[in-house]
This record gives structure tokens, C-alpha cells and sequence, in this order.
């Protein structure tokens, strides 16, 4: 029975793992975790009784040991009770389905203490992947990735050799503002930024959609998780999204995975790797379907894209300082506090203030998150 620990399992991600561990029945969860939405962790803790849970929130942690006085489960709280779920003993892959840089210490906690990772947390990756990349490997641990276009790219390099492949092509929906202006963009609202035309997803990575932030976010990821130059990585817009992501080998050949969006397809494959389990849900019915489309991304309009890439170019601390604007600036949009267009306009100027730190160790990324977030509140 393979045993494994979520953290962020009240998510979108997280739920649905804990739906993929319902269907299949032979997946233990030892640990689970959250910020602070103790009325679903304590579902959780009813159906799935792991032995450890962890709650972000001192308070809310107070809150579910009360709510859950009959049941024998320890209830930890802060990174340290993060950390102590990362390393738990036995635990085979710990799923970071936690959203943002949070992730990054208990992400490295898990791989030090030998558990696979079915990777979620991209921004993670993004402002560590220097890190995180190298650790795995010498810690003998698979990175197994559980973003949609990850996992279709993983897919159709299963087999395959590194040195074979020409280049990969994410695919991209082009979010809910897809077609639109800069002076449209001016008007949006948070409800609008939040309707995502193909997938329901946490709001974070749904507001990063709009910006075009995620994929920008997803080719950093892309570059660590499949070891490829940034050249090499090409966005394409596929409105439909039924193309998840494709690889190009040195012979012209095109390998693509196509389905219906469910992120419990690439959840499961990281669970299973390299098995295929059966799945419940809408299939593909290519005698109904009417179009696969393309598009070049509008990187001016949306500039999420082209700041990602410049930070990636850039390297060292540039990509985490980008990344932690992005976040801080995502909240006060979540807020109200800010407009759509702002969003930009932040991670512009953090970027540009920026002395970049060629090689930056944890506790920089870490002090540069802070310095970065700071900056921010002391001008929005
Ligand atoms: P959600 O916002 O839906 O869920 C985030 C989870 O993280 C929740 O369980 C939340 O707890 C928990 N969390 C937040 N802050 C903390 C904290 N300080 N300590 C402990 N737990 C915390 O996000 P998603 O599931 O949408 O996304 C998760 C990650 O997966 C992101 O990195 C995203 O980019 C990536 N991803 C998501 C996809 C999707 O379809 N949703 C697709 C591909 C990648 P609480 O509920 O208490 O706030």
C-alpha cells in the first residue's frame, strides 16, 4: 500500500488527490495539512484518519483539536508542524499541493528525508529549482510533476532520451481575457479575472491564468523539472485546452497528450507513475469535437509571459523576486486593493530595483521574499 502525506489538502489540488486516494482504495494518507480551513480539514481527518495533521494557524489549529477531541490524531502547527509532516517516517510521496513559496522548506525537508514529490507547487520550483533540482538527485527521489502541461510533457518523454529532444511546447488557454486590449484590461474586475474558461482552479493560480503570470511561472518549471534551455520551451495558445502540452524530437516528430480537463488525470499518473490507472469521467469524443485551435500569446498585452522569461534569463534571485511580486501583488488584487494592470506594474518595478544575487542559498530566497513583499506594502 503506498503511503503518502498532502500538504495543502484542503485545496483544489488537495482535494482532489484525496478523491483520486478515495476511488482507488489502496493509498494510505498519513498526513494532511492546511492554512486554516479547519471545518474541511476536519472531514478529512473523519474520512481519511491520518495520523498527523498540520494547520498553518495557531488558532485554527486550537480550534480543530477541540472539534476533533475524539479522535487520536496530533495536530501540529506553523513550519515546524509543515516540516513534521514533509519528513514523516514512512510516508512514500508527499503531494505539495500548498500554494506559493511556503513550500519551498518543507518541499526540501521531504526530498532530505527520501520521499518522492508530486509536484503542484510550482513557485516552489520556480525561485528554488537550483536547489531543489540538485537535492533530489542526491537524494536518489523523483520529482513526479502533477501540473497539467508538466505531466503531458512527462508523458511523452516517457521512454524517451534527454538528448532526443528538440524542444517543448506548453500549451496555454489564454485565460478569460484571451483577444483583449491593454486599455480593455483597464475595466476588469476580480469576478472577471476569476472565471477561468476551461478549469476550476484555487484563486491564486486562477488570477496567475488571467495575467498569463502561470505561464510564464510554468516555463521556469519546465526548465528545471525537464532540465532544458529557455529557447527550447515554446508557449503556444490552444483555447480549447484538449492539448495539455507536446514535446518536439531532433526528427520532427510531435508527441502531444490530449484529454478532457481534469487535473485528477495528472495527479493520478504522479501517484501511480509509471502505472496507468483506470478513471472515471468525460473522454474525448473526436467524432463531436469541432476544433483544435492556435495562437501565438499576446506577450505585450499580457506581460505576466515576457517578465517571467526576462527573470529566467536573468537567473540567480531575479526569477524569486518576481515570483514573490507576483504573489504579494495577487493578494491585494484577491483584496480589492489594487487594479488588474497593477499587477504588472509591480512585478515590473521589483524587477527592475533589483541586484540580482547570482547563486542565492535558501535563506536568501527566503530574506529576498520578505525584502520584496515589504517593498510592496510600503508603496501599494
Ligand atoms: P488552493 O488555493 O485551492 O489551495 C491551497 C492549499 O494550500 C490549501 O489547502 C490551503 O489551506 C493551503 N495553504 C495555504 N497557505 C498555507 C500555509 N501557510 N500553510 C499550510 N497550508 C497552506 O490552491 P490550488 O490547489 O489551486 O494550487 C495549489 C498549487 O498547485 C499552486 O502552486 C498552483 O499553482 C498549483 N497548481 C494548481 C492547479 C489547479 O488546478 N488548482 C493546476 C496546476 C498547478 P487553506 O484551505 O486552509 O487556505
Amino acid at each position: 500500500m503506498k503511503k503518502i502525506a498532502i500538504l495543502g489538502s484542503t485545496g483544489s489540488i488537495g482535494t482532489q488527490t484525496l478523491d483520486v486516494v478515495r476511488k482507488n482504495k489502496d493509498i494510505e494518507v498519513l498526513g494532511i495539512s492546511a492554512g486554516h480551513n479547519v471545518k474541511k480539514l476536519e472531514e478529512q481527518m473523519r474520512e481519511f484518519h491520518p495520523g498527523l495533521v498540520a494547520v498553518w494557524d495557531e488558532e485554527a489549529a486550537k480550534e480543530l483539536k477541540i472539534r476533533t477531541s475524539d479522535l487520536n490524531i496530533r495536530i501540529v502547527t506553523g513550519m515546524e508542524g509543515l516540516l513534521e509532516l514533509a519528513s514523516m517516517e514512512g510516508t512514500d510521496i508527499l503531494v505539495t499541493a500548498i500554494v506559493g513559496m511556503i513550500g519551498i522548506r518543507p518541499t526540501m525537508e521531504a526530498i532530505r528525508t527520501g520521499k518522492d514529490i508530486a509536484l503542484a507547487n510550482k513557485e516552489t520550483l520556480v525561485t528554488a529549482g537550483h536547489l531543489i533540482m540538485p537535492l533530489a538527485k542526491e537524494h536518489g527521489v523523483k520529482i513526479l510533476p502533477v501540473d497539467s502541461e508538466h505531466s503531458a510533457i512527462f508523458q511523452a518523454l516517457h521512454g524517451e532520451e534527454h538528448g532526443q529532444v528538440k524542444k517543448l511546447l506548453i500549451t496555454a488557454s489564454g485565460g478569460p481575457f484571451r483577444g483583449m486590449t491593454r486599455e480593455q484590461l483597464k475595466n476588469v474586475t476580480l469576478a472577471d479575472a476569476l472565471k477561468h474558461p476551461n478549469w476550476v482552479m484555487g484563486r491564486k493560480i486562477t488570477i496567475d491564468s488571467a495575467t498569463l503570470v502561470n505561464k510564464g511561472l510554468e516555463v521556469i518549471e519546465a526548465k528545471w523539472l525537464f532540465d532544458m534551455e529557455l529557447e527550447n520551451i515554446q508557449v503556444v495558445v490552444q483555447p480549447q485546452s484538449i492539448i495539455h502540452s507536446m514535446v518536439e524530437f531532433v526528427d520532427g516528430a510531435v508527441m502531444a497528450q490530449l484529454g478532457t480537463p481534469d487535473m485528477r488525470l495528472p495527479i493520478q499518473y504522479a501517484l501511480y507513475y509509471p502505472d496507468r490507472r483506470y478513471l472515471e469521467g468525460d473522454r474525448l469524443d473526436f467524432t463531436r469535437l469541432s476544433q483544435i485551435t492556435f495562437e501565438v500569446p499576446d506577450m505585450n498585452t499580457f506581460a505576466g509571459l515576457k517578465m517571467a522569461m526576462q527573470a529566467s534569463k536573468t537567473g540567480g534571485s531575479m526569477p524569486t523576486v518576481f515570483n514573490a511580486a507576483n504573489e504579494k501583488a495577487v493578494e491585494k488584487f484577491l483584496n480589492g486593493k489594487i487594479g488588474f494592470l497593477d499587477i504588472y506594474e509591480i512585478i515590473a518595478g521589483a524587477m527592475e530595483r533589483h541586484n540580482v544575487i547570482s547563486n542565492p542559498n535558501l535563506e536568501q530566497i527566503l530574506d529576498m521574499e520578505k525584502e520584496v513583499y515589504q517593498w510592496i506594502e510600503s508603496r501599494w
